[in-house]
């Protein structure tokens, strides 16, 4: 029996000792208050110009159903044999974290039945990916991408404008980039390429230079023999039989045009015949933005594509051809700071710090704050101090333009101090009319 009038009194909850510090997992970046204009920066270029080509923005889940990723990357691919963070839920499915973007937008325009929209659809994506590699500088285990993807075009001029698009982006944020570029064929031509590349490193003073996961890449996936980037690999793949030089009509003429239009269009690039990218599902033109490395005997790659034909039937869905390209956030970034590109950001110099003593002065002082963010000024300020020489010293720190002061006196008066923070010199001015004054001098009516 419940007994009456008495108080049950909650008891505190015991808390297990905190551990000293907890860490981020390696591999983890966290993204900090001052990364964050660069971000920014780097964010709003890309869709500007994406929305400018007519590319649409569309978001996935983090989480994808295991079997997706190895259908489309390839069982045999180093991200899905090795990198994959994947876990079985309280369910009972198999679940992977999404370890690239194709296979997603991929079964999104499948499931949403993108294809009787008018074609070509072209997608915009951004979001973090996973997989668990060897963190280093510009490798992490949870890094950001951003995608383009056309759907529902064949034409080579979809190939030209992925990649003049991200030529656009990379040379609008400063950063000097060329493209490498390359074709893989399709199932017509690719056997008989393939065929003879095998021919070739079974020679026995080719396969004798080998790594040993060339000699298991020769057996279940020949082409990721020619991106491998043990030197001696480096050294045999260079007198390897080339692609390009056994690609059938439809597809020589396919690249062709690719390579005429980057000429008109003075995108540099470079045929590589060792750039593979390593996914199965691309068919035809595969493509690279790099830039030179400091360190490595292999330039840096900032971002990379190709077509994939076949995908989209191969996970379900009617024949569509396909194309796209993903930027990687955090090189880009990277690049950024090692060209010195200044970031200009919304925070660089406010028109007006507002300072107050005072509760009293305080809350006038926050209705005048948003008065004047309505009419479109950039106002820093710090409610929470109590002394004007500090909130001065922010003022200045900050490089605020004006300041504009409410004290005791000024409360009662109503009016307000202005002080221009370059000459030093102050005026009293009337409370009702500085958003009007404000916004004129500042250029904002
Ligand atoms: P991928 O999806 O492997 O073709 O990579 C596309 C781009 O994403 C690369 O060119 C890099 O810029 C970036 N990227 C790929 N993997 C990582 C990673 N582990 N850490 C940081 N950036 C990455």
């Amino acid at each position: 029996m419940v007994e009456k009038n008495k108080t049950t009194v909650a008891r505190p909850v015991k808390h297990e000792a905190a551990p000293s510090s907890f860490r981020r997992l390696k591999g983890m970046k966290d993204v900090l208050p001052g990364d964050y204009p660069v971000w920014d920066f780097v964010l709003r270029t890309a869709f500007r110009l994406a929305d400018f080509h007519g590319f649409e923005r569309v978001d996935t889940p983090v989480l994808e159903n295991l079997s997706l990723y190895e259908r489309s990357s390839g069982r045999t691919s180093d991200i899905v044999t090795k990198e994959m963070y994947s876990f079985v839920d309280k369910s009972g499915d198999r679940i992977a974290l999404r370890p690239e973007a194709t296979p997603g937008i991929v079964r999104s325009y499948i499931e949403h039945g993108w294809l009787n929209l008018p074609q070509p659809v072209k997608t915009l994506w951004y979001g973090p990916l996973f997989r668990h590699d060897k963190p280093q500088l510009g490798r992490y285990r949870q890094h950001h991408q951003i995608n383009f993807d056309i759907f529902g075009e064949a034409s080579p001029l979809a190939d030209v404008q992925v990649i003049f698009l991200a030529h656009q982006i990379v040379s609008d944020l400063g950063i000097k980039a060329q493209v490498d570029i390359n074709s893989l064929g399709c199932s017509d031509c690719r056997p008989n390429y393939i065929n003879k590349l095998l021919a070739y490193y079974r020679e026995k003073k080719h396969r004798d230079q080998l790594c040993q996961d060339c000699r298991k890449r020769l057996l279940k996936n020949p082409l990721r023999v020619l991106d491998c980037k043990e030197p001696a690999c480096i050294n045999v793949a260079r007198e390897a039989p080339q692609m390009v030089d056994y690609l059938c009509d439809p597809c020589k003429q396919h690249f062709v045009k690719i390579l005429e239009f980057l000429d008109g269009l003075s995108v540099p690039y470079n045929l590589n015949s060792q750039l593979v990218r390593g996914l199965d599902y691309y068919t035809r033109t595969v493509f690279e933005l790099v830039v030179p490395s400091q360190t490595a005997e292999r330039p840096l790659s900032l971002g990379g594509g190709g077509r994939y034909d076949q995908l989209v039937e191969y996970l379900g869905g009617r024949p569509t051809p396909a194309c796209g390209f993903a930027l990687g956030v955090e090189r880009l970034i990277l690049q950024l700071d090692e060209n010195h590109v200044k970031v200009a950001t919304s925070q660089d110099q406010p028109d007006i710090f507002l300072a107050q003593l005072g509760d009293g002065a305080r809350l006038k002082s926050l209705l005048l704050f948003e008065e004047l963010r309505q009419v479109g000024l950039t106002i820093r300020q710090s409610f929470t101090k109590d002394s004007l020489k500090a909130q001065l010293a922010l003022a200045s720190q900050v490089g605020a333009k004006y300041t504009l002061i409410i004290g005791q006196k000024e409360l009662l008066d109503g009016t307000i101090l202005l002080r221009d923070m370059e000459s030093g010199s102050q005026e009293v001015l009337d409370f009702k009319k500085v958003k009007t004054i404000m916004a004129k001098r500042l250029g904002k009516n």
